[in-house]
């Protein structure tokens, strides 16, 4: 029976754990932590696993200090990447007109115009 789940039954002063006490079936009682402290068995549980958990916080906290460099040449590259796209946009050359850039020999003479009479 662990300290922390004692109960003294009010009614005989039995110490049990159940819900109801097994001797006199009163369900009165009070935690025997009432007047003797037991401190949580995870704490020292923890306190050894300590220096595992730190290492892992700090290499977790390691990457995560990474990634903003990451993100930060990520970006850098996608706004370059985008700059570059732009400028070929803005300087490539004018689109010329097929048939007349062909030179004489594909160019059709230009048409009279019809007269009536
Ligand atoms: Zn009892």
């Amino acid at each position: 029976m662990q300290l922390h789940t004692a109960r003294l039954c009010l009614d005989c002063q039995e110490v049990h754990e159940a819900g109801a006490c097994p001797v006199c079936g009163s369900e009165s009682f009070a935690f025997i932590t009432r007047w003797i402290p037991a401190p949580e068995r995870r704490l020292t549980a923890r306190a050894e696993r300590a220096p595992n958990d730190v290492d892992t916080y700090r290499q977790l906290l390691a990457a995560d200090g990474a990634s903003p460099k990451t993100h930060q040449w990520l970006k850098r590259g996608a706004v370059v990447a985008a700059a570059v796209t732009v400028a070929g946009w803005l300087f490539r050359p004018a689109p010329k007109k097929a048939p007349m850039a062909r030179g004489p020999a594909n160019a059709t003479p230009p048409r009279e115009p019809e007269r009536q009479s």
